[in-house]
């Protein structure tokens, strides 16, 4: 039965695991750079490889990423890919490109635990843990489809590091979408060494972004095992407000979460924290706040983004307006710190964290609301 996915092996798992298959090691950078480089997912097209092992993989082993249920593309170009991850749940991942960088944002857990009050993600509630094939596939997806629709490579500064490599569509990865990464540690970390891999994605760590509500003890792992970029999703600098929007905060109050930005500094110099800070009215957006903020971050190298509230249907909090959100910007820029404000994208396709897997999600009547998502179809 062909049913170990070589999507869930990192280089030293791949290693292993053709070792067991008696193989020497140089066929897992053989085989990873046909799967990450190339794209493929059919192992008789692997040219250089033994015919042997061509064999012994067809027979063993598939390339399988989740199924794509629906594309969307926005007229600002964000493409948005809704995955079929199996009963009735879905996932997503956003493409963004830039100037001077093609961003995909990806997955890792279908709905969150985690329940943050703004979130429309964490108001699904917790499905399952994504496999590390489930991560890493969105980004073997986004990058075979892209090219294949004659996407070109980012300008100067995007192409890949990987030396042999193909050049890349996708310049940046921020795992920003459903899920909390840090909740999914084991299937995540692998993911993110592919990501880095020269043989994979060849990505430079400073282009790889975790987000995270709050994961204190796995922040502190993180550091240790593979210190990319990080972003914190700060959204209150008080523990009484915190408590409310972000419930993990209970868990880990903002102190213990500073703190070990502080620690993750240490293992990553040169670099700052982004604390991301979402701009809901009448809430977490005052003067006040703004500056007791300011007094919170002190000290900790860091840029601050502030991220416009998408509402959802049935959420219970309203999008601060651009006065306010200038004015908030100019009092912690003022105060040292480099803000910047996050520009809505893809909002005619509902590319915002959680919003259009939420609207498929239903347990009761999956394939009518599908029908009735507001996508623009693409050809892959
Ligand atoms: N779980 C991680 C990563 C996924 S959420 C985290 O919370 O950081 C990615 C970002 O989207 C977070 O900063 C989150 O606060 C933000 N977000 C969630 N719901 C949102 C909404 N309705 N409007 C705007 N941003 C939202
Ligand atoms: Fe989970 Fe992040 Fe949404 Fe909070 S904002 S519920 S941590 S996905």
């Amino acid at each position: 039965m062909a049913d170990v996915n070589l999507l869930n092996f990192d280089r030293d798992s791949l290693n292993a695991w053709l070792g067991a298959l008696g193989e020497k090691p140089f066929r897992a950078r053989q085989v990873l750079r046909w799967i990450h480089h190339r794209g493929a997912d059919d192992f008789e097209a692997m040219s250089d490889v033994a015919r042997s092992l061509r064999e012994k993989l067809g027979a063993t082993a598939c390339i399988r990423a989740a199924p794509v249920l629906r594309r969307g593309c926005s007229a600002d170009g964000t493409r948005k890919w809704l995955l079929d991850v199996g009963q009735g749940e879905a996932v997503e991942a956003v493409y963004i490109p830039e100037p001077d960088r093609a961003t995909l944002c990806i997955s890792t857990q279908a709905g969150c635990a985690v329940n943050c009050r703004f979130c429309a993600t964490g108001r699904q509630g917790f499905s399952r843990n994504l496999t590390t094939a489930e991560i890493i596939g969105q980004l073997w997806m986004a990058e075979r489809e892209l090219r294949a629709s004659a996407v070109g490579p980012v300008g100067r500064e995007g192409g890949s590091a990987a030396a042999g490599s193909p050049s890349r569509v996708i310049s940046n990865v921020v795992l920003m979408g459903m899920g909390e990464p840090l909740q999914n540690y084991d299937a995540v970390l692998p993911a993110l060494r592919l990501m880095l891999d020269d043989d994979a994605y060849g990505l430079s760590r400073r282009r790889v972004t975790v987000s995270t509500s709050g994961m204190v003890p796995m922040i502190d792992k993180l550091a240790r095992d593979c210190p990319v970029a990080l972003a914190v999703s700060l959204h209150a600098a008080n523990d009484a407000l915190r408590n409310e929007l972000v419930p993990l905060n209970r868990k880990y109050p903002l102190a213990e979460l500073l703190a070990a930005c502080k620690r993750y500094l240490r293992h990553a110099p040169r670099d700052f924290i982004t604390f991301e800070y979402i701009m809901l009215a009448g809430i977490n957006d005052s003067d006040k706040q703004a500056r007791e903020l300011l007094r919170r971050v002190e000290g900790l190298a860091c840029k601050l983004n502030l991220i416009p509230f998408n509402s959802f249907p049935g959420s219970d909090f309203r999008r601060s307006d651009a006065q306010r959100v200038r004015d908030f910007a100019a009092i912690t820029t003022e105060g040292g710190i480099v803000t910047t404000v996050r520009r809505t994208r893809g909002e005619d396709i509902d590319a915002a964290c959680g919003q259009l897997a939420g609207s498929v999600r239903d347990r009761t009547d999956v394939a009518a609301r599908r029908a009735s998502i507001p996508l623009a179809p693409i050809s892959a």
